[in-house]
């Protein structure tokens, strides 16, 4: 494993966006949606740096099956909270084809929200991208697959401490 995020640069990245993202949303209803299951371990933190009062869901999409994009999004599991009238902030570990944030985007504007806006930890860089700007992103990184910090591979790894590439 080689390490591309350390737990260091990410507390402070995470300190950083939580201050930019209080003052965009601050006097305004705020749902914050976390994309499951990759983006748990980043809400989790970003959330304690946002000083709001928010509501806080989770919606589950997915466009990876075995470690590889598959090309077409299923939802499985939509949100509790509801979302007509509010800011969204969708909160994702990463941005890679942009397929799920765009379809994400699209879902929440549907369903009424009176924003969506998004925030991921990590963009890829991608060429062509579906989605070409989140409004707040954590780190540029190359197009390799990482794990770690809320990322798998085959599951595994989600709870390391910092975002790292596999070597064989
Ligand atoms: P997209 O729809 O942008 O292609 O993919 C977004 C989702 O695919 C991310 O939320 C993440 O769950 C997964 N994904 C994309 N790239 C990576 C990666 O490098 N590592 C891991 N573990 N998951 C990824
Ligand atoms: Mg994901």
């Amino acid at each position: 494993m080689k390490t591309l995020l350390t737990e260091n640069e990410i507390a402070e990245r995470i300190a950083q966006l939580g201050e930019e993202i209080t003052e965009a949303y601050r006097g305004k209803e705020l749902t914050a949606v976390i994309m499951m299951n990759g983006a748990v371990i980043f809400a989790a933190d970003l959330l304690r740096k946002i000083n709001l009062p928010l509501y806080i869901d989770c919606f589950s999409a997915s466009s990876y099956e075995n470690d590889r994009s598959t090309g077409k999004i299923t939802v499985r599991s939509a949100l509790k909270l509801p979302v007509q009238g509010r800011h969204v902030l969708l909160i994702d570990d990463i941005l890679d084809t942009g397929l799920s944030m765009k379809y994400a985007v699209h879902y929440f504007l549907e369903l009424g929200a009176a924003s969506v806006k998004t925030c991921v930890l990590m963009d890829k860089m991608l060429e062509s991208k579906q989605f070409e700007h989140a409004d707040w992103v954590g780190f540029r990184i190359p197009d390799r697959y990482v794990v770690g910090y809320g990322l798998d591979s085959g599951e595994y790894y989600r709870n390391l401490p910092y975002v790292g590439v596999l070597t064989d």
